[in-house]
Parts: C-alpha cells; structure tokens; sequence
C-alpha cells in the first residue's frame, strides 16, 4: 500500500513552525527514513501521518484514499516509537495482542498471531513474562510485534533504536529492515543518526526548516546532495567557497583545480564540496589537482585514521581519511569533486 503525501503544511497553534509544503511518496513495501536537524520537523511529518496531529492543508493518501479527515484509530497505522511505550502490566503477549483485542478479534485467534509476531521477533519463549524484565532491545522488539500484529496499511518508526545501547542498535536495526521487508511494510523511518538512515532506508528525505530538501536513494543522497544543507548533515565532507574559473576549472582562491563545472558560466559563485575517502595521501609530483600542506590534528579510528590536512592559504583544513596520513601533499581527482549551486 503506498503512502502519498501531496503539498503537507501544518503551522502549530499561535507558531510558524511546522511543515512547509512536503510532498513525497513512499511505495509499497519501501521504507524512507526521515532525516533532518533537530526542529526540521520530523515528529510532526510523523504525527500528521497517524493522525495524531490535525488540521493540515495538501493530502495525505495511503492505498489510494485521502486520509486527512480520518481519526488516527481508522486510519490502521502501526506505530513504534523511542520509548517503548509497552503496558507495563501486561504480559508481552497480551501487549502484542492489544491492538487486536480492540479490533475484536477472538481469543484464540488473538493468541495465534500474538504468538505468531513473538516467533518472527524472535521472542517466542517471553510471550509470558511481564514487559518490565525485559531489557530495552527486547521491549522495542515486543513494540515492533504489537504494532506489526494489525496488519497495518503503513508502519511509523520514530526514533526506534535512539534509546538502545549502540551494542544492541546495531543488530535491531538488521533485524528491524529484515522484518519490514518480509511484510513489505510501508513504512516511515524517523531518526537523527545520518548511518542508521544510510543502512536502512530505500531512500532518504530530508527535512530544514519545515521544508523538504531531497529524497533521493542513500547512494545518491550521499555522493550527488542537492545542497550544502545536505551535505552538511550527510557524512562527514569539506566544504569550501569556489567560483568557476574556465571550462571544468575552479578557483578556490588559494588554488585552481580542475573539476566538472557541466552548464555552469565562467564567474559562477559554487561551494566544491570533498568527502574524506575521495583525499589520497602522498600523490606523484606531477598529480593533476595536488595541493601541497601538511597534515594537522589526527584522530585514529582502527582501520584508518582520519586527519585534517593544512593548506596555506585555505579557510579551513581538509578532513582526510586513509590508513596512512599524508605527508607534504594531498590530490583530489576532478571527478570526486562536487559542485554545489546553494
Ligand atoms: P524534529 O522532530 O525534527 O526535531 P519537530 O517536528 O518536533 O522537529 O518540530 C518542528 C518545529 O515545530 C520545531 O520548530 C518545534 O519547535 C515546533 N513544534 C513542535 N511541537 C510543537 C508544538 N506542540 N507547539 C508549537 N511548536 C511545536
């Protein structure tokens, strides 16, 4: 069932702040993580979509049929959220079993699925005990089996691992992708880590200011971002002022290097935007776009150590990374370098 959201603005109470015309569209079975600073106005994408905030302007279609008017219990949206939000006077089972409970499904069949959902989060052998023993992966596990058990026309993930261990989050998050593909769930990740959202999603929206900057696949979101904003907020980069010198050449004011400048006119005010993988280390003498300096502050990570790389004359250093500092020189070839019009 695919999820529409056409022209979405919602201003709260009294405020400016909400969303500014968001439109996308998730298809059948993918999941779209939301991504975006704080305040950018993810929970409320979220909340509007559930039903849980109203009064918005533009549509909101799942399976084909506008749900702006609906009540959040018609609307048939499983929701799983940072804080497990279990009863905690439940048994896990009958946690699982509650949304079916006030659909009216029978006894029997309510235990079934109960059971059924426990087995595929790989909780079959708690469907007893109470929610409070369980630790905090093994609650957003039970969280994610209630909110799967009503066969929800879409699933609402908001913040789902942010409480966990970064032990635990990492095998949740495997886990949770797995279980959404095997329902071809709908489904609408909400999260502020940029490489849970690369991991996950089929694609990933990003949200400023209310407003929607791009949706695009993680592959192109990270290496072709529309903007500084996003590039900014995607991976780590180095981001410097540059203007258009001459045909797929630019003037970084402290060097000219050669990069694919497309349609841009000579004059042309850009940012050149540098991910730390595309800066290698000690280059030949005679290396097209080689930028002499020296490597300042270094940071080791294991497998590689990453390290800023001083330029004479250049705003900031260059973030680095590789499994040897460079020595005098750093290169960029042309290709790794992207231009950014805003
Ligand atoms: P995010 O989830 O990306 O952190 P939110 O959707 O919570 O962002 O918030 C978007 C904007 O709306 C922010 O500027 C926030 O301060 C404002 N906001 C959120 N909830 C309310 C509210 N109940 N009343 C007024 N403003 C709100």
């Amino acid at each position: 069932m695919s999820l529409l959201l056409d022209k979405v603005s919602y201003n709260y109470p009294g405020s400016t702040h909400g969303l500014h015309e968001v439109s996308l569209d998730v298809r059948t079975g993918e999941l779209v993580a939301v991504i975006g600073p704080s305040g950018s106005g993810k929970s409320t994408l979220l909340k509007l979509v559930a039903g849980l905030e109203t009064g918005h302007t533009g549509r909101i279609v799942l399976g084909g049929e506008d749900m702006s008017r609906t009540p959040v219990h018609q609307r048939h949206i499983g929701m799983v959220f940072q804080s497990y939000a279990l009863f905690p006077h439940l048994s896990v089972r009958d946690n699982v079993a509650y949304g079916l409970q006030l659909r009216k499904v029978g006894t029997a069949e309510r235990r079934r699925r109960a059971q059924e959902l426990l087995d595929i989060v790989g909780l079959g052998a708690y469907a007893q005990r109470a929610v409070a023993q369980l630790s905090g992966g093994q609650q957003q596990r039970v969280a994610l089996a209630r909110a799967l058990a009503i066969d929800p026309r879409a699933l609402l993930l908001d913040e789902p691992l942010s409480a966990l261990d970064a032990s635990v989050r990492g095998h949740l998050r495997d886990q949770i992708r797995s279980i959404q593909q095997r329902f071809d769930a709908t489904t609408l990740l909400v999260t502020h880590d940029q490489e849970e959202a690369l991991v996950m999603a089929d694609r990933v929206a990003m949200l400023k200011d209310g407003r929607l900057l791009q949706i695009a696949t993680p592959r192109e979101i990270y290496e072709h971002p529309a903007s500084r904003a996003v590039a900014e907020f995607v991976g780590l980069s180095t981001i410097l002022p540059a203007r258009v010198s001459g045909t797929d050449r630019i003037d970084l004011g402290f060097a000219e290097l050669a990069a694919p400048t497309g349609t841009r006119a000579t004059g042309a005010s850009v940012h050149v935007l540098v991910r730390p993988e595309h800066i290698a280390p000690d280059p030949a003498p005679d290396a097209v776009n080689r930028l002499a300096g020296r490597t300042g502050a270094q940071r080791y990570l294991g497998a590689l150590t990453r390290y800023d790389f001083e330029v004479a004359g250049a705003p900031k250093p260059f973030l680095a990374e590789s499994a040897l500092p460079a020595g005098e020189a750093i290169a960029i070839a042309p290709e790794h370098l992207r231009l950014l019009d805003h």
